[in-house]
């Protein structure tokens, strides 16, 4: 099947997108830019919703509806998120002789995620240019995802028409995911005694010294074949002379089974636990204790889409439609689509061709981004 789609508007769409600055807070100016290319076509509702009260963005997250003219479709959403992770402010795109985009290395391209919008963009121009038919279509931009996915934790399923989607956020090509890990913060705090460390050694609680023992003991990395584990920050004490009193460590677990999860923190939790309690006042008749906190709060959900489920079902038959086997797996990582699936709209996500992401080498090839725009337009015209 020979779709019209237009090979050099996709490629200057996307480089005008990569152009507009949108870092996490600040998609307002890129949100309004998107609105201008449907503006002119009648029949189409556009919706900000009110999350900024939550992400702090100078926009809401963004829906534009498209009436569809296949109403036995059941309607679909496309999403992509408009802030760009640092350094992003002054890209300037080149594309090379093999129709490649790079940006000139001082800052990320920003393909994550307006290759996706681009493509969106694209797919919807050609499909009311020719008047071609088409099942109902929201599109769905969200805020602050590179900032903690804050759009979409502040997003209501109810802003929406449509009962299932795609997030076009993901490397690969003809690739779905189908499901990612939960994840959880993990952050401990240890309260020691301060005293100074020369003149009276004996009257200190090294909170340092704790937080080291707890850490030796975790459990780090790979804990099992679902679920992985990371300290990866630390701060305390005030000088080299003064016995520290208070460490904080931050860090996560995910998994993909939840209850895995939970069992990883609780064990995590008992470790501290465990090496607080065991202190022993080594004589010196000290007047305190050292105590600790232990907090875990939900980073994201799980997604995780059942292999017959509409959503995954609607991707293999548009793909089959194109003579193209897609690739279905999981992902390491959460995303807004976390959120959407736990928000009861099964939502897979769909790789782009970015590669390289959250670097200055960031790239993507056009011939992908057109690739993505076949499948895309192919799932919309079934
Ligand atoms: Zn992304």
């Amino acid at each position: 099947m020979d779709f019209p789609l237009d090979r050099e508007r996709l490629s200057r769409t996307f480089i005008t997108l990569c152009e507009i600055d949108s870092p996490a807070r600040s998609e307002g100016k890129l949100a309004q830019h998107i609105l201008s290319y449907f503006k002119n076509f009648s029949a189409l509702e556009f919706f900000e919703d009110d999350s900024t009260f939550s992400t702090g963005s100078d926009t809401g997250n963004i829906i534009i509806r498209f009436p569809g003219t296949k109403p036995e479709r059941d309607p679909v959403f496309f999403n992509c998120h408009l802030d760009v992770i640092s350094p992003c402010i002054g890209v300037k795109v080149n594309r090379d002789d093999s129709d490649t985009f790079f940006s000139t290395g001082e800052t990320v391209l920003g393909a994550d995620d307006k290759a996706g919008i681009a493509i969106l963009i694209e797919v919807l121009l050609t499909t009311l240019e020719n008047n071609l038919d088409y099942a109902p279509v929201e599109l769905l931009f969200t805020t602050c995802e590179e900032i903690g996915l804050l759009g979409a934790k502040a997003f209501s399923p109810s802003s929406l028409k449509a009962y299932y989607g795609y997030a076009l956020d993901s490397t690969g090509i003809d690739n779905v995911i189908t499901g990612a890990p939960a994840a959880n913060y993990i952050i401990a705090e240890i309260h020691g005694q301060a005293s100074h460390a020369g003149l009276n050694p004996n009257n200190g609680i090294s909170a340092i010294q704790l937080a080291s023992k707890a850490i030796s003991r975790l459990p780090l990395g790979q804990l099992d074949d679902q679920s992985t584990a990371n300290i990866g920050l630390i701060s305390g004490g005030t000088a080299t002379n003064i016995i520290p009193d208070f460490v904080k460590l931050k860090g996560e677990i995910r998994s993909h089974s939840v209850a895995k999860l939970h069992r990883h923190i609780d064990h995590f939790k008992s470790i501290f636990s465990d090496t607080i309690n065991s202190w022993h006042d080594p004589g010196y008749r000290l007047d305190s204790h050292p105590a600790f906190s232990f907090q875990s709060p939900e980073q994201y959900p799980l997604m995780s889409l059942p292999d017959d489920s509409d959503v995954l079902q609607l991707a293999r038959l548009a793909g089959h439609n194109l003579s193209r086997s897609l690739h279905f797996g999981k992902a390491g990582g959460g995303s807004d689509a976390n959120f959407f699936n736990h928000k009861g709209l099964p939502t897979a996500i769909l790789g782009i061709g970015m590669d390289h992401v959250h670097s200055n080498s960031e790239q993507i090839k056009l011939s992908d981004m057109q690739r993505t725009a076949e499948l895309i337009l192919s799932i919309i015209t079934i």
